[in-house]
């Protein structure tokens, strides 16, 4: 039997933007179209043809392209992004890894919304950077990945398939980027393949596109002049620059607000006006004369018993009264009641959740659930306020509300004249087996390429779908069509007024460390807190911790009680570490009657992505390192954002701030060394004056040690005392073997013994931009290289200036620290303590 299929985004098809021309930006607020925006609602309705846009991560796509087909074309269009960016860098907070993949997969969100497309993921992870496709698609499972992308063909069904990249370029790009179009063109073909993932067609049908582009540019050319240049015969060209009157905005001014929305990513943009060029070369299928969609039927007439309905929609369309849209309502729902009766599955999902929208705005309709507390656990009761209000003269009835996931129905039955509320109230009761709200692909533990997704229909979802629900069911006038709303929570703000946020099921106790990682440079016993939530009121139990046999914990076990919801407890348990090099996890577990909680709640808020709520496994990385240090006091200038000054406090440092613009002759003899931050050179401006200070301090016996920079965007000449050069080379296999060039060098022996164990256990990469030319006075100390290539030599180089050293490294230690990986803890030591006996 075929099941339904699942529409990607669902109840979303409209676009925004006039929340944004207002100056809303509220992520979750219901949108309420007005006249135009309809109208625009209605010729996409009539537009039956598609585009698939493939890239490898969010921020890779051309919005003015997703734009372009979605407001010009209005055509649908979805960017399918292989990952969620996990591996990106994250301008705006401190989350890294999932929780950035979380608020980048929103950032998307907010941009398809703007944009007008869809989006859909596959369950590849971005574990960082790669410099080719073989080297991804080991990490990545690459038949799951490939299954994905056909999935995604095979739900959506494009027309067309434009990839972002050049699929014959292996290693000019990220190894995700070149990997993204060859996956997408093997799929390509596969999709029509019944035999290829046969699994898949119990919810879904094989699916042949009809074309396949590869979205070109200058930047692929090298240059402006080379692309000029190059034999465009097989290239369609694209103005994308129009402007729509409807809205008042260039195609390229919509593209910057949907690209504005990856703030994570420092992406805000700026629209242009005029006229603008994209070029679209042919990958597979015949090459058309001028329109990508060109041998399609994208009318009505495509499907069968599509004539009818296309012949009303039409004289919707142009008849449209754009002083009372309600006037077209008799039309759209005989349309609607057609639609029903189509024998295509796809169309008729598609084609019915965009009429019903465009009947609901016709109608002024507006429909809310609300619940009167933002959230309860599961098994709770929460009372929701109902409002249902019609704003035309046309006969609608209010049959019934029913709530998802206990079934629970409230008969109505009740005509809702024209701008007369119905309001209600009714209790919610949750069954004991709701689930927590929490992203479907962080349920399980990943491994380093992969998301495990248990349930397939969740497979390609950017998100998980609402359980909470309310479904109206109203009669239009004879013809009974249903309402979902996700139920919602919303407060007045005395700031910002009206305020939305999705309501949420939270675990009855989350139970959380302060820390992520806990090192022990000593074998003594250290305190640390175990800070415990409650979801409900009067919350008892018990919490123990537990870790691995090397480790102790005391006490075993301790009480806790909390009042209120909301309300917190802390306990401090003593950790015991073993004599030697170790490491393992701590988790706490809470105990309440005879459940067991592990999990932590973690809450994630920015203003321009909803509210997000994400329940983890809660665990400490608590890590024994036998490590010696000379010296304790380090100045530390920030660069663009690490956590070093903090993770070298964790192993006894004392870190001060140095602010560079308050750098003066001796202000840093006092220190041990000096450490600038991640791309300090590249972003702090005052370095260049506090240059002369830093290298005289060198001079006079201090000790500086400069982390990696780009080779791009430099400050100064040179950041060191004598000739270096920065490259772009980088080692990015995190288990490259790594040899050492000088074994008797000070760096690598004193006070700490240096050998391969050291490198054991890197994370993502060994280290990037390292130099790769050096005059005699620097002595490198490490070769290492990835697979195929030639070894670098540039990752760590030391050199004696006047009575001081300065060292250059582009080793990762900033990705290292976090993780509490010792060795890379025990290399940086030795660097502290060069030159002190
Ligand atoms: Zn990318």
């Amino acid at each position: 039997m075929r099941k339904t299929i699942i529409l990607y985004f669902m109840p979303k098809i409209f676009s925004v933007l006039l929340f944004f021309i207002l100056g809303f930006t509220q992520a979750q607020t219901p949108e309420k179209l007005n006249a135009s925006e309809i109208h625009q609602e209605i010729k996409k309705l009539n537009f039956l043809g598609s585009v698939l846009y493939v890239g490898a991560h969010p921020d890779d796509e051309n919005t003015r392209l997703i734009s372009y087909f979605a407001n010009k074309k209005k055509a649908r269009v979805a960017y399918l992004s292989l990952t969620r960016g996990d591996g990106g860098q994250n301008l705006i907070g401190p989350e890294l890894q999932e929780q950035l993949g979380l608020i980048r997969t929103h950032e998307l969100l907010a941009a398809r919304k703007i944009d007008g497309g869809e989006q859909i993921f596959t369950r590849a992870k971005d574990f960082g950077y790669s410099k080719n496709p073989d080297e991804t698609l080991k990490i990545w499972d690459k038949n799951k990945v490939l299954s994905d992308v056909v999935l995604a063909i095979r739900k959506f069904k494009p027309d067309v398939i434009i990839n972002r990249f050049d699929h014959r370029s292996p290693g000019s790009t990220h190894g995700h980027h070149t990997s993204s179009a060859l996956l997408s063109l093997e799929a390509f073909e596969l999709a029509a393949d019944s035999s290829a993932f046969p699994e898949q067609l119990n919810s879904t049908a094989a699916f042949q596109p009809k074309r396949a582009f590869f979205n070109t540019s200058h930047w692929f050319y090298g240059s402006r002049e080379a692309f000029e240049e190059a034999d465009k015969s097989a290239m369609l060209s694209l103005d994308v620059g129009v402007y729509f009157p409807e809205l008042g905005l260039s195609n390229s001014e919509i593209a910057a607000l949907s690209r504005s929305q990856h703030q994570s990513q420092g992406f805000g943009s700026t629209g242009t006006r005029g006229t603008s060029n994209e070029y679209l070369e042919l990958i597979k299928g015949e090459m058309p004369e001028s329109d990508v969609f060109e041998g399609i039927d994208t009318s009505w007439n495509r499907i069968e018993g599509g004539r009818e309905i296309g012949d009303i929609l039409k004289k919707v369309e142009t008849e449209f009264n754009f002083r009372d849209p309600s006037q077209s309502l008799p039309e759209l729902v005989k349309a609607y009641k057609l639609i029903q009766e189509l024998e295509n599955e796809h169309w008729r999902e598609v084609k019915t959740n965009q009429i019903k929208d465009i009947i609901a705005a016709s109608s002024g309709l507006f429909l809310e659930a609300a619940a009167e507390t933002p959230s309860v656990t599961a098994g709770e009761k929460v009372s929701l306020n109902l409002e249902a209000i019609n704003r035309s003269s046309y006969p609608v009835t209010l049959n019934s509300v029913e709530l998802s996931p206990n079934n629970s129905r409230l008969q109505v039955g009740q005509s809702l004249k024209n701008n007369q509320s119905w309001v209600s109230e009714l209790d919610f009761h949750l069954p004991e087996s709701t689930k927590n709200t929490t992203p479907y692909w962080l349920q399980k533990e990943s491994t380093n390429g992969m998301y495990l997704v248990e349930d397939s229909e969740m497979i390609g979802l950017p998100k998980t779908p609402v359980e909470t629900q309310a479904t109206f069911r109203m009669d239009f006038n004879g013809t009974e069509i249903e309402f979902n709303r996700p139920v919602i929570y919303k407060y007045n703000d005395a700031v910002v007024g009206e305020t939305y946020r999705p309501f949420m099921i939270i675990p009855e106790v989350s139970v959380s460390f302060e820390k992520d990682v806990e090192i022990f440079e000593l074998n003594e016993p250290r305190s640390i807190s175990v800070v415990i939530k409650a979801g409900r009121d009067n919350l008892k139990g018990s919490l123990r911790l537990e870790s691995g046999k090397n480790w102790k914990t005391l006490p075993e076990s301790a009480d806790f009680r909390i009042d209120q919801k909301g309300g917190t407890a802390i306990l401090t348990f003593e950790i015991i570490p073993p004599d030697d090099q170790d490491e393992t996890f701590i988790r706490p577990v809470a105990k309440i009657g005879e459940k067991e909680y592990t999990d932590e709640l973690i809450q994630i808020d920015y203003k321009h992505i909803p509210l997000q709520n994400l329940v983890m496994p809660a665990k400490l990385k608590a890590v024994r390192i036998e490590i010696q240090k000379k010296g304790e006091y380090i100045g530390y200038i920030d660069g663009a954002g690490d956590a070093v000054p903090q993770s070298l406090e964790q192993i006894g440092y004392r870190v001060e701030q140095v602010d560079p613009a308050e750098i003066s002759d001796n202000s840093l003899s006092k220190f041990d060394a000096v450490v600038t931050g991640i791309r300090a050179y590249n972003v702090v401006d005052e370095l260049k004056f506090a240059q002369k200070h830093l290298l005289e301090y060198v001079k006079n016996g201090g000790n500086l040690i400069v982390q990696y920079n780009t080779s791009r965007g430099m400050l100064v000449d040179n950041p060191a005392p004598f000739p270096l050069q920065i490259s772009r080379d980088r080692v990015t296999d995190e288990r490259a073997e790594v040899s050492f060039l000088d074994k008797n060098h000070p760096v690598l022996n004193k006070p700490n013994k240096i050998t391969e164990n050291d490198f054991k256990n890197w994370v993502q990469e060994r280290g990037l931009y390292f130099p790769d030319q050096w005059s005699e006075e620097f002595a490198p100390i490490l070769s290492m290289k990835d697979k195929g290539e030639e070894p670098t030599q540039g990752s760590l180089l030391v050199a004696k200036y006047g009575d001081g050293y300065f060292i250059y490294t582009g080793l990762s230690f900033f990705r290292q620290f976090p993780e509490g990986v010792p060795g890379a803890y025990r290399l940086f030591a030795n660097m502290v303590s060069i030159g002190k006996e």
